[in-house]
């Protein structure tokens, strides 16, 4: 395993100095697309393997995290001695600690849905647990039962013809109930909800009411699609011939349309449709338009809306799609907390980890600005460099900061009145400070140039 990291480490050493190049303090490329050139030339080399390495000893993770660190710094144009938390926040990256979290994760959820979770490492399982996560319910990646060319899925949306903007409820329902007088067989409504509170969904069958509960990181597609699946499950054991399922969702009868290219869970509906058809029963979807006064669709609303609420029985179906969508917000949740723990200068400016808001400014006030909102510059601790004592003001005597010298020092009262700078940090270099301001002010004390702020040491 060690070998096989310093490999990686030799291979990327030498991308890391094109990144080097490019980051120059004054002409070089802007952060952003230096970060993308190190996602796209270093990152990835270093992430190679990663589901595997993730088990590795520490030690050996060593020899490659800090490469990931130097990228960032050199992109941003942070301080030598600027602390590494700061670099994550301000590149907007997240440690690779984390990053890796989230690939074993990912990692995970693939062989699931591919139905080889026997093949997930032990190391992944214990993150799945301590995360309390749960891939069981997750819809599989299931081959079609039937060539797409043979399967015939009855579907009808003629009434998506009439555009909703342009056409009333009143007429709608006309629509709707001249439709219905030419259908034969027991008619299903089904509809889902999304709410804070959680997701819900309902199948109305006659003046059978069924409801359930779903996971929260359900996205509304899934959940109109749980609650076809739902209702097709139901008709297994019911008597009827024909059936036809009313749905408000127009995306799910595209998927389910599409025999050729369909996702999970619209496969998983396909099936069902003709295991129900070896059983003689025929099933018609009708795309219905939503809130139209339709009788069975607003039961269905009303029903899906309460089960969000309520403890209806629960239904754990997902898919691939919404559990890299949690394992996502998951990641970003660990690393929020992560930095809320942080003791540093930044996080005194800067609580969470969003992206910091983009400005036009040049290369060279970008690295200024990052070096202020840091809270290292070679000015206040070149001296770590050179083994050197801290720096003092030279006019109050004490320690110099970038919080002195742009909140406290009096020597820079006046100019500080003049540019109307704020009297907090959070104000002056903060995610909503204009780079402008603490520019000119800067310039009127004669920091902005060379060997004060920016530096050769980058
Ligand atoms: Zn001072």
């Amino acid at each position: 395993m060690d070998t096989y990291l310093k490999l990686i480490k030799k291979e990327t050493s030498q991308r890391t100095n094109i990144i080097k190049i490019l980051a120059h303090t004054t002409w070089g490329f802007k952060s952003k697309l230096l970060i993308q050139l190190h996602k796209a030339l270093i990152r990835s080399k270093l992430e190679y393997g990663a589901e595997v390495y993730l088990s590795a000893k520490t030690r050996a993770l060593k020899t490659i995290d800090p490469m990931h660190n130097t990228c960032l710094r050199l992109a941003i144009g942070a301080f030598k001695s600027s602390p590494v938390e700061s670099i994550y926040n301000i590149s907007s990256e997240p440690p690779l600690w984390i990053r890796r979290i989230k690939i074993a994760l990912n990692f995970a959820a693939r062989l699931t849905r591919n139905n080889n979770e026997k093949l997930i490492p032990e190391h992944i399982k214990q993150i799945i647990t301590k995360f309390e996560l749960d891939f069981s319910n997750m819809i599989k990646n299931s081959i079609k039962q039937a060539p797409p060319w043979s399967t015939k899925i009855y579907i009808t949306v003629e009434l998506s013809e009439n555009k909703k903007k342009e056409t009333s409820p009143e007429i709608f329902k006309n629509l709707f109930h001249d439709l219905k007088s030419n259908l034969i067989g027991q008619d299903i409504y089904t509809d889902a909800s999304k709410s804070e509170q959680g997701v819900g969904i309902a199948i109305i069958i006659d003046t059978k009411i069924t409801t359930y509960k779903l996971q929260k990181n359900c996205s509304i597609y899934t959940a109109e699609a749980i609650a076809i699946l739902s209702a097709l499950k139901l008709i297994e054991n019911d008597t009827h011939q024909y059936y036809n399922i009313f749905t408000d969702s127009l995306s799910i009868i595209n998927s389910i349309q599409n025999t050729f290219h369909t996702n999970d869970i619209a496969t998983t509906i396909i099936n069902q449709v003709e295991k129900l058809k070896n059983l003689n029963k025929n099933i018609k979807f009708i795309w219905t338009p939503g809130h139209c006064k339709i009788n069975g669709n607003e039961l269905a609303d009303q029903h899906a809306k309460k089960a969000t609420l309520s403890e209806a029985p629960k239904q754990k179906y997902n898919t691939i799609i919404d559990t890299k969508n949690h394992i996502n917000i998951l990641t970003r949740n660990i690393w929020q907390n992560h930095w809320v723990n942080q003791k540093n200068k930044l996080r005194e400016i800067k609580q969470n980890i969003n992206p910091w808001p983009q400005t036009k400014t040049t290369r060279k006030t970008e690295i200024i600005i990052t070096r202020l909102r840091i809270g290292h510059t070679l000015l206040t601790h070149g001296h770590l460099m050179n083994n050197q004592t801290p720096t003092e003001c030279p006019s109050c005597g004490t320690t110099l900061t970038v919080k002195h010298l742009l909140t406290e020092c009096r020597s820079n009262e006046e100019e500080r009145k003049k540019h109307n700078i704020p009297s907090n940090l959070y104000e002056i270099i903060g995610p909503d400070s204009l780079p402008e301001t603490i520019l000119s002010f800067l310039k009127a004390l004669n920091l902005e140039k060379k060997h004060t702020i920016i530096n050769t040491y980058i």
